[in-house]
């Protein structure tokens, strides 16, 4: 694998102590190009809701002084991106890119890990045969691509729908529909894959083949060593070929703060 932008650190709170150069280190023992940083984002909304999944905004200073210090020191070797995964909170999406805004943050990628604001809401992972949460989860992931902030969509798999697959499948093809529109790549998630996890699933990535999307691999590395796994990777492109997909090798970037600079 040549790119990788789905790389997390300590300072999410469940990744390992790993220090920020391993993953660099790491990235180049596998032959990584383009090593993307995209720690879950701080929310702003820490002084109601205490989110436990994500870094603090507090370490936000940090995060960015050691990734561009490691920028610096790696350049012309492996090409560093810092960036963030993100979920779309419509209360807090703009006071997000606020904060954001003094720091350089060159990407955001799209995972959607809870709906509406978080507060009080079940991990999207979780099983549910709520086809109302199904329909809000499509509706919301549709109008996070529709900002324009985000450079791909990570886990688009990720609600875990027990229900109807007729309504599963409605749902999905309209994402990839909507996400073909927006002119973004869909991530086949690397951790869900070899955790056995119900995402990736393969309807949603059946639809994803009768839609024709861009498709890109993502490690979701919570740990330095789990990009070094060539097999699995192997096996993950060999399941995308059978449905006539290939992952992308280069991934444009969109500046989500282009109108706040
Ligand atoms: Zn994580
Ligand atoms: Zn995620």
């Amino acid at each position: 694998m040549i790119i990788n932008y789905h790389t997390h650190t300590v300072r999410c709170g469940h990744a390992s102590h790993a220090p920020d150069a391993a993953y660099v280190e790491a990235a180049l023992e596998t032959g990584i190009r383009e090593l993307g940083f995209a720690d879950h984002v701080p929310y702003p909304f820490e002084d109601v809701h205490f989110s436990g999944c994500r870094m603090r905004c507090a370490e936000l200073p940090d995060y960015m002084a050691s990734l561009t210090a490691l920028k610096e020191e790696y350049k012309g070797r492996v090409d560093i991106h810092i960036g963030f995964e993100a979920e779309y909170y419509p209360d807090y999406f703009d006071k997000l890119l606020d904060m954001l805004a003094p720091w350089p943050c060159e990407y955001l990628i799209l995972g959607q890990h809870f709906l509406n604001n978080e507060m009080g809401e079940p991990y999207n992972g979780g099983a549910t045969d709520s086809v109302e949460r199904l329909r809000l989860y499509g509706d919301q992931c549709k109008r996070a691509m529709a900002t324009g902030r985000f450079s791909y969509f990570a886990h688009p798999d990720l609600l875990n729908f027990t229900g109807d697959e007729t309504a599963y499948r409605e749902v999905a093809r309209d994402l990839c529909r909507a996400a073909k529109d927006f002119g973004m790549p869909l991530e086949f998630n690397l951790l869900g894959f070899i955790d056995r996890r119900p995402y990736p699933r393969r309807v949603f990535w059946e639809e994803v083949s009768a839609v024709g999307n861009e498709v890109i691999l993502g490690w979701d590395a919570h740990s330095p060593n789990w990009m070094k796994q060539p097999e699995r990777e192997a096996e993950a492109r060999a399941y995308l070929s059978f449905l006539g997909l290939t992952p992308l090798d280069a991934l444009a970037l969109r500046d989500p703060l282009w109108d706040r600079k």
